[in-house]
């Protein structure tokens, strides 16, 4: 493992950033009880270093465009009383929910393997909704304005990229991937400049916590013990309460969290899903889906697919994906050396040793999931081989990635020609020889096969016809069909026939952005 911290420049700017507070007025800070906020504020309680307390920057006319009453509920809030003029001021950040102490957070991060001082741009915490379960979520916005980590960048987000970010997520949380998730979008009423002029939003969205690996990263980089010792057992307290050490709580942190994330992007590969940045400051300890930038779908199977236009090299393309986490997961482990030993070289072995598990902990996920998909009840030692030479037939002939596998579970596959290829029909000769090999019934295959092979993704022309009525034609309905067929992957009504459909020749190729 190789340390490449350069100086933490940016706390040079630090001191003569204006704070906000300094003009919301106290009026700002009504509240009406009834809607159910009810606030911890925990991660303030880290050291200061960690954060820079601050206000939204008040946006001129906020509107809020999409509210996610089902999550409201949920987090025990009260969907009623988050409508109309208190759910434009609220999701706004025009007005402060009572308990709120929004705060911007400190991390760093590697972004394509280069190691930067980031923190939130434009975002804030408004603390930890504390749902009735008990359960904690962080509540966050999205593109509040301007903060100290803000660099040369505006504070600011638009409405498509915020859209997008709704779409994706509930989408994944659907397929039952832990994620963020999205609870209310409002436009500002403001323009934000990138290209071109766009209508400003401001995505609120909840996640588990937002502790990333960044945040290890930018402790580790202020070379002060205690402070990354206060935020790993922060991070046990909050994530991992049950862990139970072998005496080394900071080795076994690193193996729960690598559990999780071989285990999230596992998930990932098994939907066809490409994050797109996996810069280490876009990976969360909690193990959730996070930052939705350049993330989309694959259509046609190919390993080697990015869709980012910024990443040239295909570092984050889909089959690199577990070998990336794996080298995230190393940059965690360099942050953790001195709680887990005091002597540098045993500490390095130990993490070494727990890192290069990430692989078979990696397999063990994946070959289960793939085992549901192709309706395996039980095991043999040759699943794995079986699965791979599926997903390397689909890549020869290019064929869909979601409706291959929907079109096993139907029992027939389509006439089309590459469906009668040679290699594809021996394959599927030697998956139903390996089917009869077990004592199931074909029915209990094929309802495992359904509860694990989506009828429906986001695929990426439906969700850019969905942010294109919204945003150039101020029509959400489109985006609500969407939604309505994404929160129920698994069911396939007649109605949804054509959002199976990949996307035509003159759709392709996709591109995506970073959605600043
Ligand atoms: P992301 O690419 O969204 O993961 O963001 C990387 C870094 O850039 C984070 O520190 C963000 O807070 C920051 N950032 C992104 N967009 C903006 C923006 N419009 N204004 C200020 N900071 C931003
Ligand atoms: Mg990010």
């Amino acid at each position: 493992m190789t340390s490449s911290y350069s100086s933490p420049i940016f706390f040079q700017s630090y001191a003569s950033f204006e704070r906000q507070e300094d003009f919301i007025t106290p009026s700002n800070r009504q509240n009406r009880p009834e809607a159910g906020w009810k606030f911890e504020n925990s991660y303030a309680r880290l050291p200061e270093a960690f954060y820079v307390r601050l206000n939204p920057v008040p946006v001129r006319t906020p509107k809020l465009v999409v509210f996610n009453e089902a999550l409201a509920h949920f987090l025990g809030l009260n969907p009623d009383a988050l409508k109309d003029d208190e759910g434009d001021a609220v999701f706004s950040g025009n007005r402060i929910p009572e308990g709120a102490a929004p705060l911007a957070q400190a991390y760093a991060g590697h972004q394509f393997g280069f190691f930067t001082m980031l923190g939130d741009g434009r975002a804030l915490l408004l603390g930890e909704q504390v749902t009735p379960k008990g359960e904690r979520f962080d509540i966050q916005y999205k593109g509040s304005g301007r903060t100290p980590f803000s660099r040369q960048g505006d504070g600011r987000a638009a409405l498509g990229p915020m859209l997008r970010e709704y779409i994706i997520s509930e989408a994944l949380h659907a397929l039952g991937i832990p994620t963020t998730r999205s609870l209310a979008v409002v436009t500002t009423g403001e323009q934000v400049f990138r290209e071109t002029a766009l209508q400003g939003a401001i995505l609120t969205r909840t996640a588990s916590s937002h502790i990333r690996v960044g945040t290890f990263e930018y402790a580790a980089a202020r070379g002060k013990p205690d402070e990354i010792r206060a935020l790993a057992d922060y991070t046990i307290r909050r994530h991992f309460p049950d862990l139970t050490p072998d005496g080394n709580p900071y080795l076994a942190l690193l193996g729960a969290a690598m559990e999780r994330q071989a285990s999230l992007v596992a998930r990932w590969l098994l939907v066809g899903f490409i994050h797109g940045v996996m810069n280490t400051d876009n990976m969360a300890l909690c193990g959730e889906t996070i930052d939705y930038g350049p993330c989309a779908f694959m259509d046609a199977y190919d390993p080697n697919t990015a869709f980012s236009s910024i990443d040239h090299n295909g570092r984050y393309a889909y089959g690199r994906q577990p070998q990336i986490a794996q080298w995230n997961l190393a940059r965690f482990a360099e942050t953790l050396l001195p709680l887990i030993h005091e002597d540098s070289q045993k500490a390095v072995s130990m993490a070494n040793e727990a890192i290069s598990g990430f692989s078979e902990t990696f397999r063990h996920y994946w070959l289960a999931g793939m085992r549901s998909k192709l309706g395996l009840l039980n095991q043999e030692a040759d699943d794995g081989a079986l699965a791979e030479d599926l997903l390397d037939c689909m890549h020869r002939h290019g064929t869909d990635f979601t409706n291959t596998f929907r079109y096993l579970a139907s029992g027939s596959l389509p006439e089309a020609s590459v469906f009668r290829a040679q290699d594809f029909k021996q394959w599927v000769e030697r998956w139903q020889a390996r089917l009869k090999r077990q004592p199931d019934s074909w029915e209990s295959s094929r309802r495992l096969m359904n509860t694990h092979n989506p009828a429906v993704i986001p695929r990426n022309h439906r969700v850019e016809e969905a942010l294109e009525a919204a945003v150039e034609r101020d029509d959400f309905t489109v985006m609500k069909k969407l939604l309505a067929f994404l929160s129920q992957p698994y069911r396939d009504p007649p109605e949804q026939a054509g959002y199976h459909l990949p996307p035509l020749p003159s759709e392709q190729p996709y591109r995506t952005f970073c959605g600043t």
